[in-house]
């Protein structure tokens, strides 16, 4: 009996050939190949017989072979197999071009089934042309064979080179029938209840299904499976921050006020709203874990930075986390200026330096070892940095409160890295974090608008937050797709723009580094480099052109980027690390090429850098593909009101794998697409809080407690 455990590579019957090929696919086990479904099924279940086909329709006959050839083209130099196929009621001619091994495969005399679509040849008679074939162990026409690839619904497998679906077919099958009862993890009154398929069954059908109700039952039950467990997850990890204690207090409002009124803005009812909840938080015994959600420009940074003065009152510690260095900057000036009398210490501490401000114009550069211990020593309150924060594992005095900014830009195991390091910095050892008494409140910013259907069951553990305004002196940002023909008239007006005392971003694709052999941002920085070449010297010679990638040191990005925002730099060519929460008020053009590389929700974020300042700002969208998916997807992004509309938009259109970007793949496949489905979603998360409700430690169900602690380790959330 063959196991779910079983290597593919130490199993007889699985050449190396199709070892190595199906390692592409990252399956190496008899698990991950049975869980390798299939994403459509093609009919060939309803049998014809010869006599009965019809020019231009699909269907399956079976027959014995009565005669085959083999020639040639001599024009296009193609060999081309032909085959006579008969039955009772009559014969059909078949062919196939440039497959010559079929010749030992479809020998005369043999039983086959072909399935595929009826056309006319020559002679005004019917042909099957490149019809699928499976040949039959039978010796007569009988029609009741256990088939693979015809008669029946036939599963279509997402391939690689040189390993098909019919491949695929070919290895699922004898797996199935040989396969060792696998126990069923999922509680019998649910399956009951939902009138779910029991696991084993459920598989079969999955991958060879009677009928299009036994697949579509099967797949709602994976899909389940998985949402129930992201689910379950959630509850679990919600009960086990319950149980910790953290730093509580109450606010001083007195004082919170005072700052707020020295900011040069009211803060909008939105933002009060979120910095309320997360005040609320504070007070109670167990760690915040919140995401903040809010539109680009919506003023997150504000929000977090005024808890984090609340915390800073009560002489704590705050560590704000941002995903470049770029960033992490802009959130020390941001401290700098809004809250220039703060005497508490401000630390910025990067690959490069570290920095400390203890308010008006103390602000003195430090031997980073130096900076370290006054953090460890509670005498710098507020410490931003990157992400290396946590991974470097140095230990502050006093920790009470940890923010993640852009936290979208973190895959979701980057996540869970920083949710637990954030909680091991306080134990002062990395030893045993469970068992942590006091943890760090927790703030995570996006400005991802995730539907709610989504971040429900993705952050399910996470208590939400939502910025649903912008500032009031924001103008709305003109968008315009370009076509090539109109380049020309976009650079003459970002001229023009420029004259009056503007600035241009430039956004380059940037190839995903995993479509390229692990080449990494090679292809990135070419782009961009010629793009910037192209702009320097041909276009704008008299401007001043900069430019931004990610294969420079952060010494030259930061002073790229200084000199951007300091207004020295007219034009910034740039691949996508300007991404995140850069804000340059001056910046009032935006323009992207290659539109097409770029997620919706990736794009609105670039749109996001412009249209800060009181000026009329512009995004320009070129694009060379003029593909209708293109079109609409722009027009979706021209026509947007806000992020969450568009967010909803990019879910229906293109699945939420889209919204997320790749960094979030570790989620399964079907439980992504279920997420579609808001009934599902529902369902599953009713089902798991019943059985936490009644037995929180699942202690009744053992075998859905290990599949748990696997899925956790699969999707990075343990
Ligand atoms: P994001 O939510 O994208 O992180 P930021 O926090 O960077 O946005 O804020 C964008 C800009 O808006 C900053 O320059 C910030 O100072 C400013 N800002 C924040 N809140 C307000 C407000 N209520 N009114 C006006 N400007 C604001
Ligand atoms: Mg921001």
């Amino acid at each position: 009996m063959i196991k779910l455990s079983d290597q593919l590579s130490e199993l007889k019957g699985f050449r190396k050939n199709f070892v190595d090929k199906l390692k592409k696919l990252n399956i190496e086990t008899i698990k991950d190949l049975l869980w390798h479904f299939p994403f459509r099924y093609e009919d060939f279940s309803g049998f014809s017989k010869i006599a009965d086909l019809k020019i231009g329709e699909h269907a399956t006959v079976q027959g014995v072979i009565s005669a085959v050839k083999l020639y040639r083209t001599w024009k296009r130099r193609m060999f081309i197999v032909e085959a006579l196929i008969s039955d009772d009621t009559g014969s059909v001619k078949a062919v196939w071009f440039n497959q010559r091994f079929l010749l030992s495969v479809l020998k005369k005399g043999r039983i086959v089934n072909l399935a595929g679509k009826a056309t006319e040849s020559s002679k005004n008679s019917v042909c099957m042309s490149h019809p699928v074939y499976e040949v039959l162990n039978q010796k007569t026409i009988s029609g009741n064979e256990e088939t693979k690839h015809t008669g029946r619904l036939t599963p279509v497998y997402s391939e690689t080179k040189g390993l098909t679906s019919r491949a695929i077919r070919f290895l699922i099958k004898p797996v199935l029938e040989n396969l060792e009862k696998i126990a069923e993890f999922l509680p019998e009154e649910i399956l009951n209840r939902l009138r779910f398929p029991e696991i084993n069954p459920a598989l079969r059908q999955l991958h060879f299904p009677d009928n299009p109700e036994e697949w579509k039952i099967a797949q709602k039950r994976f899909a389940f499976e998985d949402l129930f467990l992201l689910q379950l997850a959630n509850l679990k990890q919600r009960l086990w921050l319950a149980e910790k204690k953290s730093f509580s207090f109450d606010a001083d409002l007195e004082f919170l006020k005072k700052e707020f009124s020295r900011l040069p803005f009211e803060l909008t009812q939105a933002q009060k709203k979120a910095l309320w909840e997360i005040l609320k938080d504070f007070k109670k015994p167990h760690p915040m874990n919140r995401l903040l959600q809010g539109d680009v420009g919506s003023g997150k940074t504000i929000v977090a930075a005024l808890a984090a003065l609340a915390i800073a009152k009560e002489n704590k510690q705050n560590a704000f986390m941002a995903p470049t260095e770029v960033l992490a900057r802009q959130h020390y000036a941001t401290f700098k200026k809004f809250f220039s009398d703060f005497d508490k210490g401000v630390g910025l501490i990067t690959g490069g330096e570290a920095i400390v401000f203890y308010g008006d114009n103390l602000e003195t550069k430090v031997k980073k070892q130096e900076l370290i211990k006054k953090i460890a020593d509670n005498e710098i309150k507020i410490v931003i940095g990157t992400h290396s924060l946590i991974q470097k594992n140095f230990k502050f005095g006093d920790l009470a409160f940890v923010v993640v900014d852009e936290q979208h830009r973190f895959g979701v195991k980057q996540r869970a890295e920083l949710l637990r390091g954030s909680r091991q910095v306080n134990t002062r050892t990395s030893a045993d974090i469970k068992s942590a008494l006091t943890l760090p409140h927790f703030l995570s910013m996006s400005a991802t608008p995730i539907p709610r259907t989504l971040s429900l069951t993705l952050f399910g553990d996470l208590d939400l937050s939502i910025i649903d305004e912008l500032p009031k002196n924001r103008k709305k940002i003109i968008t315009k797709a370009v076509s090539p023909s109109n380049r020309d008239k976009a650079y003459v007006f970002i001229r023009e723009q420029i004259k009056k005392g503007r600035q241009t971003f430039v956004i380059c694709p940037r190839i995903d580094p995993a479509e390229i052999n692990g080449n990494l941002f090679i292809p990135e920085t070419k782009a961009v480099k010629e793009e910037y070449e192209k702009l320097s010297q041909k276009i704008f010679p008299d401007l001043k052109v900069a430019m931004l990638h990610g294969k420079m040191k952060s010494k030259e990005k930061a002073l790229t980027m200084k000199e951007f925002s300091e207004g020295k730099t007219d034009i910034l060519v740039s691949t996508s690390v300007i991404e995140v929460g850069v804000d340059i008020p001056n910046a009032t053009i935006m323009m992207i090429e290659g539109t097409e590389c770029f997620g919706l929700a990736q794009l609105y974020q670039f749109r996001g850098r412009v249209g800060r300042g009181q000026h009329q700002s512009f995004c320009f969208l070129f694009t060379d593909s003029f593909s209708k998916t293109t079109q609409q997807r722009l027009r979706s992004l021209i026509e947007a009101k806000n992020g969450f509309e568009l967010a909803e938009k990019d879910l229906e259109i293109r699945g939420p794998g889209e919204i997320l970007g790749a960094a979030q793949t570790g989620v399964p496949d079907l439980a992504m697409k279920a997420i579609k489905n808001p009934e599902l979603v529902k369902t599953a998360r009713d089902e798991a809080v019943g059985i936490i409700g009644k037995d929180p430690e699942l202690k009744n169900y053992p075998l859905l407690q290990k599949r748990l602690e696997s899925f956790g380790k699969e999707i990075h959330l343990e």
